[in-house]
């Protein structure tokens, strides 16, 4: 998929990697860069600070935890832009603590916006990405969705979700030769501030631009499954050889996962 002309939308592109991916998607030439975020203010300031483009951007207030909000802002964006050529499922949330700390709404909240959303989203949009023979769909995952972390269940819960959805709903779209390509990125802590206080022993804590970058390209070469630092096919091939006790070990003293996130602070969400 080439991003030229195109018909972007990102969710919660107001920030983080989501907004790096906006500008990155102008830079490479679409014609409409959509951003939904919840945090209006946000999304107003980067369309101010993105109108050096060519591309006209355009933000929406949405709260992707809210089905009716989506298919109701989904079914706008058709009748405004017509067809989403690029859905990057890329809001998201965490919140701090062990899963019996967490409450109610918290683990409500980390499983519709993660998991539900990208998924309502995802169906209002599909006919009609299949009904022109193209369009790709990218869903930001985390290595969370592959490894068990302590201090993180209900989030790694949420993410696992994705990968499972987002890889099934590619063969889904492959069997069916619709031509709808999707792309599961699951990347190790980037330095956003959404994962602020974690510490990492040997995995870098990555880069925010050169991700995103990683992540376009991904989009662009049709990659199904993108992992990083890691290997996709690393952390599912020791996960499968490695005895239990031989693996935990591996990730509690070889790569210090398991401690990651003890100093977890995070934006304040909570
Ligand atoms: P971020 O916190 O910088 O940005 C998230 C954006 O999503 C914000 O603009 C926020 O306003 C928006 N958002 C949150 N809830 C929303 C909702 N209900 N409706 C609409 N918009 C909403 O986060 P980031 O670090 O750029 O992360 C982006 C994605 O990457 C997330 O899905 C995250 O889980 C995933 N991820 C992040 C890391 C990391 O360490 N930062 C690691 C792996 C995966």
């Amino acid at each position: 998929m080439n991003f030229e002309n195109k018909t972007v939308l990102i969710t919660g592109g107001a920030s983080g990697i989501g907004k790096i991916m906006g500008r990155k998607s102008l830079e490479r030439g679409c014609k409409a860069l959509i951003i939904w975020d919840l945090n209006e203010q946000a999304a107003s300031e980067v369309s101010k600070e993105f109108q050096q483009f060519e591309g006209k951007v355009y933000t929406y207030k949405v709260d992707v935890s809210v089905p009716e909000q989506i298919s109701q802002t989904a079914q706008r964006v058709l009748q405004e832009h017509g067809v989403v050529d690029v859905l990057i499922n890329n809001a998201g949330v965490v919140f701090k603590g062990y899963f019996h700390e967490n409450t109610v709404s918290h683990i409500e909240r980390s499983m519709e916006v993660n998991s539900l959303g990208p998924m309502l989203l995802t169906r209002a949009l599909l006919g009609e990405m299949i009904a022109q023979k193209s369009g790709s769909i990218c869903n930001i995952a985390s290595s969370a969705g592959l490894i068990a972390n302590p201090k993180m269940a209900v989030y790694a819960a949420s993410k696992w979700a994705v990968v499972g959805w987002s890889d099934s709903l590619r063969l889904e779209m492959q069997e069916l030769k619709t031509q709808v390509h999707l792309t599961t990125i699951m990347p190790f802590f980037i330095n956003t501030g959404m994962f602020d206080g974690v510490k990492s022993k040997v995995l870098p804590i990555l880069d925010p631009e050169k991700t995103s970058e990683k992540i376009m390209r991904a989009i662009e070469k049709q990659t199904a499954l993108l992992a990083l630092p890691l290997p996709y096919w690393f952390i599912r091939l020791s996960q499968g050889i490695l005895p239990q006790r031989l693996y935990e070990w591996v990730m509690r003293d070889g790569f210090g996962i398991y401690d990651t996130m003890t100093g977890f602070t995070g934006r304040a969400t909570k």
